[in-house]
């Protein structure tokens, strides 16, 4: 195979920064901003926890029936042949102990999360056990501790459970109630302010100027932070004036963790927004070998966070989904949340330039074979919109890659994996 061509600007341009550099310094270099809150286990759902719960007790709190059924000790048993227990009067239920000791040779009728009543170590299952008169048979063969739920065997007192910086899945709020706690210590959710850029905007609702395209980054930015537990301040459009982006970026980083904007951040005559933010601030990075992707600008104004996404709206998504919202997670107390890329062969042929990573729209599709295939969006273009909305996930090409053949793994990384659930 050929090296890279000469003009290819991404090997060959020492200011692009490549994409896993990008990603590995904002890992490092992020730190949460936010202060915290405590609150009611039905308002953690999807918070990042700030503190580690630890249990105070075991789970569950004592030995218990897994089963409707018999108890008794297996110590009582004939290992040869059928056993007959004395069948005591009573039972024990959840929520009801049997108040005694089971005597040698007897048995007790015992409900799902009854506390294994004392003097019993093991439950035949009801279905199992054969009723005479006052007797309960046991068959042979029925093991030591048979459908019995041990004290601590789902958490065990003193252990870590929860740990600081995860997001509260409702499993995860359901083991805090499991332990008796009503209320999480959580970080308060990322202030962020969101503009779109560009004099050719016009809102939805309104008319359309000829030249003029709606405004829809700043619709799906909205969802996608929403869906982050980010508190969005909608700033609306700025035009592509200097004094009033300037302006525009100063008084909203003074009162968010982070400024979001889309368009505007190339080094075009009307591309104000990284020119702003480099005399008010200090541009981090700016070009990354990505995409869709280019030009995406990372940088501080003040104490909040800039980000300058590109004006195309499937480049925007991109971007926001790969670089911007573990910035944002990460701001918000969270851990770097790295997506997950699963392995499959690509029902697509293509040519790649080596020297950047690039993102393709894909949709997932069953093959002949049974097995899931990656199908490329044809249409491609980091314009086109409805491409996003037909798609599974992204597939990520790496930088070295310079072709994918028929039947090729590549990583798809579905767009739940970005926190995107239908
Ligand atoms: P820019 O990065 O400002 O040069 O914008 C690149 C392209 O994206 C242009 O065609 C813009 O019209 C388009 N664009 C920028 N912002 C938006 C937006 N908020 N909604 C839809 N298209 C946009
Ligand atoms: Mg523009």
């Amino acid at each position: 195979m050929s090296g890279p061509p000469l003009d290819d600007c991404f090997a060959h341009d020492p200011k692009r920064m490549p994409a896993g550099e990008a990603l590995a310094l904002l890992r490092q270099r992020v730190r949460p901003v936010v202060g915290e809150e405590t609150v009611p286990l039905t308002e953690a759902h999807g918070r990042i926890l700030a503190e580690t719960v630890i249990s105070e007790r075991d789970v569950p709190a004592f030995d218990n029936v897994a089963v409707d059924g018999f108890a008794f000790a297996h110590g009582d048993l004939c290992p040869e042949r059928p056993t007959r227990l004395r069948l005591l009067e009573g039972r024990a239920a959840a929520g009801h102990p049997f108040p005694g000791r089971l005597p040698e040779g007897a048995a007790l009728r015992v409900l799902t999360g009854a506390p294994l009543p004392a003097g019993a170590d093991t439950v035949l299952m009801q279905e199992d056990a054969e009723l005479a008169g006052e007797a309960v048979v046991i068959p042979p063969g029925v093991r030591r501790g048979a459908n019995r739920r041990r004290a601590g065997e789902d958490i065990r007192r003193g252990q870590a459970v929860l740990q600081v910086g995860q997001r509260l899945r409702p499993q995860d709020v359901g083991i805090a109630a499991s332990l008796g706690r009503a209320r999480l210590r959580v970080f308060l959710p990322p202030r962020v302010a969101l503009f779109s850029t560009g004099d050719e905007l016009a809102e939805p609702g309104a008319g359309l100027p000829t030249g003029a395209t709606y405004d829809a980054n700043r619709t799906i930015l909205q969802g996608l932070l929403d869906a982050l537990g980010c508190r969005v301040t909608d700033l609306g459009i700025l035009p592509d004036r200097a004094d009033a982006v300037g302006l525009a970026l100063e008084r909203a980083a003074a009162a968010h963790d982070a400024v979001i904007t889309s368009g505007g951040a190339s080094r075009g005559d009307e591309d104000h927004v990284v020119r702003a933010v480099e005399r008010q601030g200090r541009l981090h990075f700016w070009q990354i070998a990505v995409k869709p992707g280019r030009p995406l600008a990372l940088g501080q104004l003040g104490r909040a966070v800039f980000i300058g996404l590109p004006g195309n709206p499937v480049a925007a998504v991109v971007c926001f989904l790969r670089f911007a919202r573990p910035v944002l997670t990460m701001l918000g107390g969270g851990r770097w949340p790295e997506p997950r890329a699963f392995l499959v062969p690509a029902s697509f042929v293509m040519k790649k330039k080596p020297g950047r990573r690039e993102y393709l729209r894909a949709r997932l599709a069953r093959g002949a074979d049974g097995r899931l295939w990656a199908e490329k969006i044809l249409r491609e273009g980091s314009g086109i919109l409805t491409s996003l909305a037909e798609a599974d996930g992204l597939v990520e090409l790496a930088e070295d890659t310079m072709s994918v053949a028929h039947g090729d793994l590549v990583e798809f990384v579905p767009f739940s994996e970005f926190g995107l659930v239908t």
